[in-house]
């Protein structure tokens, strides 16, 4: 086994956290966390737990709850501060850790780390605003006053593309609100989330506000169905996340979804190719193309088409990849062998189908998560410009005017993200106004996104969520109450 460089935190590797007890039991077995770009190198073992472990923590959140919405929100923000320093301090560790587990570049985890100190500084000084209203009425002395309570006990299950962000994105503005969690991890980046559910503990969560289970999908399912847990944040793929929404929405619960995307970038003539071609490479390849955001259809219109393919081809076939931890590493591993042998099938299928290759990175290293950055050209007829292939593969297609690029662009079942390269203010305005995604990019990547800025999808990629992060995270961690308030006798 690799050995882990000692955490500061007082967790221990490889457990789960259950009414404030780090507890190593394993109803599942036992199992082993890989490092992609070592597969000879595990990164650590992990308990498995099973339905009966999140029903455990089910009831530890249940019996946490009163209690921490009481402590109020000057209590709760003083911890997501104190969390927000340790972010800081360990970022270098909870990169490692990552790093190992999900084989991006320590660079790129380490952004993962610096920005969830980020959230939870931004969330604790965002309770400190008051969301209430006030509404005056026709009769003397009587207010009406809209005031948030907490959603409930909450569960978050998240994917490993984002281990150390996209749990922080969900737990940090629950716990502010005055909810208890539930946290159902990836199972291929266990580590990771011990690190961070060590984060908030060190930062003096009290026991059973903050629940981690590790395990396969099936304690999520369990997490899911369990009635006293009222809310589940989810992100990862469509198909899991269909079935969480049906299971929660049957029984009243509240769901919120972030699925996955096709996220097109559209190279208009007078772009700055510079711009664009950085960009696209970055968007399409970066984190080895296993981000929601990433671009995977680049639609070039009129006369750029040809210059456009001949720089990407150029860009991509000069990338490094390689072990996330060489800081010459620009491309990591995918996240598993298994993931590998998707992208390797949705590659041979694309040049089954008439798709022509037209780079492929050069420099790749042995091993069975590394895959070459790989870029087509091809039609709408390709499976790959419509369904998503979580890796760095990406193809151009070509159109002749904007409204083909438009219409090209929206035609998808996803709509998560989508980018312009343009300078002309007219199309910019049409981008924003008619492109269906919830983020739009202009002369940007699709990739990448604020964490003070509202963040989510529209059709497949969220349906009808609530937006996470900045202040919109409050609309699904809170219930709004409308009271009508008046004195209790007559002047
Ligand atoms: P996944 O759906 O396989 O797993 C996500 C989580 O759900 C994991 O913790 C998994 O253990 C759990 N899970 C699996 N089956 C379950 C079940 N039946 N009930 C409850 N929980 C269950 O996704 P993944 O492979 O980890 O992540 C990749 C996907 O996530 C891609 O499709 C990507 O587009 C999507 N994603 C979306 C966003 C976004 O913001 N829209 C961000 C990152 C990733």
């Amino acid at each position: 086994m690799a050995t882990l460089p000692r955490m500061t935190t007082t967790a221990p590797i490889g457990a789960h956290l259950i009414g404030g007890d780090w507890s190593t039991d394993a109803p599942g077995g036992t199992a082993v966390s890989d490092n992609p770009a070592r597969p000879d190198e595990p990164v650590g073992e992990y308990p498995l737990g099973d339905a009966g472990t999140a029903a455990q923590a089910v009831g530890a959140a249940v019996e946490a709850q009163a209690a921490w919405r009481a402590a109020g929100f000057g209590f709760r923000s003083r911890i997501l501060e104190r969390a927000a320093v340790l972010f800081d301090e360990r970022a270098d560790e909870l990169a490692l850790v990552c790093t190992l587990e999900e084989g991006k570049t320590l660079a790129e985890s380490r952004g993962e780390a610096v920005l969830s100190a980020e959230t939870c500084r931004y969330q604790a000084g965002l309770a400190k605003t008051s969301t209430e209203r006030i509404f005056p009425t026709g009769n003397p002395g009587e207010t009406i006053r809209t005031v948030r309570a907490p959603l409930g006990v909450v569960g978050i299950i998240t994917p490993w593309n984002f281990p150390i962000l996209i749990p922080v994105w969900k737990i940090a503005p629950a716990l502010v609100a005055g909810n208890p969690v539930i946290w159902k991890p990836a199972s291929n980046t266990p580590l990771t989330a011990v690190a961070i559910a060590g984060v908030f503990a060190d930062a003096g969560l009290p026991a059973g506000v903050l629940n981690l289970v590790l395990g396969p999908g099936s304690v999520g399912g369990a997490l899911v169905a369990d009635e006293r847990v009222d809310g589940v944040s989810f992100t990862g793929s469509v198909g899991v996340g269909r079935g969480i929404r049906d299971v929660v929405t049957a029984r009243n619960g509240r769901v919120q979804l972030e699925l996955g995307g096709h996220n097109p970038c559209i190279v208009f003539p007078d772009a700055d190719l510079d711009m664009a071609v950085t960009a696209v490479v970055g968007g399409a390849m970066g984190a080895t193309g296993q981000k929601c955001t990433a671009t995977r259809r680049i639609i070039a219109v009129g006369d750029v088409h040809d210059e456009l393919v001949d720089r990407l081809a150029v860009a991509v076939t000069a990338l490094k990849v390689g072990d996330g931890q060489d800081p010459a590493t620009a491309i990591g591993p995918l996240v598993s062998a298994g993931a590998r042998a998707e992208v390797v099938e949705a590659i041979d299928q694309a040049r089954a189908e008439g798709a022509v290759t037209v780079a492929v990175t050069e420099e790749v290293p042995d091993g069975p998560c590394y895959q070459a950055p790989t870029l087509f050209v091809g039609g709408t007829d390709l499976t790959i410009t419509r369904e998503e292939v979580f890796g760095p593969v990406s193809t151009v297609l070509h159109v002749d005017t904007e409204d083909e690029a438009f219409a090209l662009a929206n035609d998808t079942e996803f709509g998560l993200s989508a980018s312009v390269f343009t300078n002309d203010m007219w199309t910019i305005d049409r981008a924003v106004h008619e492109l269906r995604a919830g983020l739009i990019k202009v002369n940007g990547p699709t990739t990448g996104s604020e964490i003070h800025a509202p963040f989510g999808g529209e059709k497949n990629s969220s349906g009808h969520s609530a937006r996470e992060q900045g202040d919109t995270a409050q609309e699904f961690f809170t219930r709004t109450r409308t009271a009508y308030i008046k004195p209790g006798r007559l002047p």
